[in-house]
């Protein structure tokens, strides 16, 4: 039996509708609405791909958003400096850094740029302030797209409490705080990477199991166990024909999209999981949006927290 389709669109769009009175009684009560301030240095077609969903999910939701925009050329300092802007700035609740920024900024940056957003406007959730708050369980702004599975696991009423979940990745902004997040929902959890010796049969073991590398297609069937629930977080747009051609047929709607625009969007899921997982989100339309609409709950909420004085 093929694995039952977790709609990460859907469940965006309950969560945005369910955040849209709040967002009105914000404005009613304060007179303009939350507002997120955005940062993106440099060109990276991906990152302007991201920012450009993310302005336009804010605006629909009836946010303010705006980007501020540097070129590749710039020093940290002067990204430090559009940071300390907003965060003296009393229309903008919410920041966020686009990542990655240029490497010629040098391997360090993103951490001091990350580490100069307030800790109230980190709608993120990286600076370690908020970081140690998720340790201990008292978070108040999570990261995006951690938080965005946790809500697709659970509106989908998949249980976590006494599963055993393995997280394939350690990233700061997806592995960890996914892992702890889980673990907080009482989940048995492994954190597996580059290192782990026998993957495939550590991964087999999980009920929930979140892949988050960017590996196109790297998790195949004997990595899961059946019947399980497979949370695809990678994203890789994929332009070698080879490639897809091995892993869509021709005539499938995947091969025609790519056939259309000479890229496919896939991710860390090989499509032969489908056969064996009980429940998998689909790249795109998986977490992508689910990302997008925490990130709007996330704003929403540190304008709640700086209005109450509760920074
Ligand atoms: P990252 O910082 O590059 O981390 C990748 C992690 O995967 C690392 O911990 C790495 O292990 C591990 N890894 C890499 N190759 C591996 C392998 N062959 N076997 C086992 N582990 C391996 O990436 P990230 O920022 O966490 O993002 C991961 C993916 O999620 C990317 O595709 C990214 O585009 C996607 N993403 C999607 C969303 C969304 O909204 N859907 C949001 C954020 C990120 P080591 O630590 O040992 O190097």
């Amino acid at each position: 039996m093929k694995a039952r389709l977790l709609d990460g669109t859907a469940i965006a769009a309950q969560i945005r509708a369910e955040a849209a009175p709040a967002i009105a009684a914000f404005r009613a009560r304060t007179g303009r609405p939350p507002g997120l301030g955005i940062v993106l240095v440099g060109a990276d077609p991906a990152s302007e791909i991201y920012v450009r969903s993310k302005l336009k999910s804010a605006g629909d939701a009836g946010l303010r958003a705006d980007l501020a925009r540097l070129p590749a050329s710039a020093a940290l300092d002067d990204v430090l400096a559009v940071v300390d802007r907003l965060n003296e700035s009393d229309a903008h609740d919410g920041i966020l850094v686009q990542s990655p920024l240029p490497s010629a900024m040098g391997p360090d940056a993103e951490r001091q740029v990350f580490d100069r957003v307030r800790p109230e406007k980190d709608v993120d959730g990286f600076h370690p302030v908020n970081v140690g708050r998720l340790v201990q369980n008292r978070a108040r702004l999570v990261p995006c797209t951690p938080s965005g599975v946790i809500e697709l696991l659970e509106r989908s009423e998949i249980p976590i409490a006494g599963r055993r979940a393995v997280v394939l990745g350690r990233s700061d902004i997806v592995g960890k705080p996914m892992a702890l997040l889980l673990l907080h929902r009482h989940a048995t959890v492994t954190i597996c990477h580059s290192r782990t010796t026998h993957l495939a049969s550590v991964t087999a073991e999980a009920d929930i199991l979140v892949s988050a590398i960017g590996r196109p297609a790297f998790v195949t069937s004997e990595f899961v166990k059946p019947g399980a629930t497979v949370i695809d977080v990678g994203i890789t747009s994929l332009t070698d024909r080879a490639t897809v051609e091995r892993l869509f047929p021709a005539g499938s709607k995947r091969r025609e999209a790519f056939e259309r625009r000479g890229a496919l969007t896939v991710g860390d899921v090989h499509p032969g999981v489908e056969e064996v997982a009980g429940a998998l989100t689909p790249v795109p339309g998986g977490v992508g949006p689910l990302t997008i609409a925490v990130l709007l709950k996330n704003t929403l909420a540190a304008a709640l927290l700086r209005t109450a004085g509760a920074g």
